[in-house]
C-alpha cells in the first residue's frame, strides 16, 4: 500500500529532484503546496513554465534574458569599453552585488576542462570575438579560481591578446578551488580591484 495518493508521490518525486531538496523537504513542500489555494498553485505552475519558455540567452553576451538582448547589453549607462567574462549567469549576479563593476559581461556557460572533454568549442567563447571590433579595451577574465577557470583564462589570453585587447584576470584573494558565486562581496570587490594583466 502506498503512503500517499499517486499524484502526491509524483509531486514529492519531482520536488526531490531539485538541488538541495532532500526527501524530507520535498514532503514538507508538497504538503505546503496542497494546503494552498488552487489560484496560488496555478500561479506557481505558471511561473515555472513561463520562466522556462520565455528565458533564453542574450544574443550578444549569453546572459539570461526574456528579450533578444539582456538589460546590461541594452543599457547606455554601462561602461562600453570593458567586458567581464564569467562562467555562469549566477556569477553575473555575484559581480553585480559588489556594486564595483559598471561594464559589460560575457557568459561562457562553462569552463574549459580537457579532463571532461570540454574544449573551447563546447563553451560560448566564439561570440565574444565579434564584440571586440567595437570599443572594447579590456577583457576581465573572472572565471572560477580552480584548474578549469585558470585553463579558460589562459586560453582567452592567447586568443585575445593578438587582437590588441588588454586581458586581465581577477586576483586570487578568492578561495582557491572555490566558486565565484559563493565569494562574499568584499572578497570579490578586492579580487576585481587587484586584477592583473595575463
Ligand atoms: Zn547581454
Amino acid at each position: 500500500m502506498e503512503a500517499y495518493p499517486r499524484p502526491m508521490g509524483k509531486l514529492i518525486g519531482e520536488l526531490s529532484k531539485l538541488p538541495g531538496i532532500g526527501p524530507k523537504t520535498a514532503r514538507r513542500l508538497a504538503f505546503y503546496i496542497l494546503g494552498q489555494s488552487t489560484g496560488e498553485v496555478k500561479n506557481l505552475a505558471e511561473a515555472l513554465t513561463e520562466a522556462k519558455e520565455k528565458i533564453h540567452y542574450c544574443s550578444i553576451c549569453n546572459h539570461l534574458t526574456a528579450e533578444t538582448t539582456c538589460s546590461f547589453c541594452r543599457s547606455p549607462e554601462r561602461d562600453q569599453d570593458v567586458v567581464c567574462v564569467v562562467e555562469s549567469p549566477k556569477d553575473v549576479v555575484a559581480m553585480e552585488k559588489t556594486g564595483e563593476y559598471r561594464g559589460l559581461y560575457h557568459v561562457l556557460h562553462g569552463a574549459i576542462s580537457p579532463m571532461d572533454g570540454i574544449g573551447p568549442d563546447q563553451i560560448k567563447i566564439r561570440n565574444l570575438l565579434p564584440r571586440l571590433k567595437d570599443e572594447i579595451e579590456e577583457v576581465i577574465v573572472a572565471t572560477d579560481p580552480n584548474a578549469e577557470g585558470d585553463a579558460t583564462a589562459m586560453y582567452m589570453a592567447k586568443l585575445l591578446k593578438p587582437l590588441g585587447v588588454k586581458v586581465t584576470r581577477i586576483a586570487h584573494g578568492l578561495p582557491v578551488g572555490g566558486d565565484l558565486e559563493y565569494a562574499d562581496e568584499v572578497t570579490l570587490s578586492k579580487a576585481l580591484e587587484g586584477r592583473r594583466e595575463i
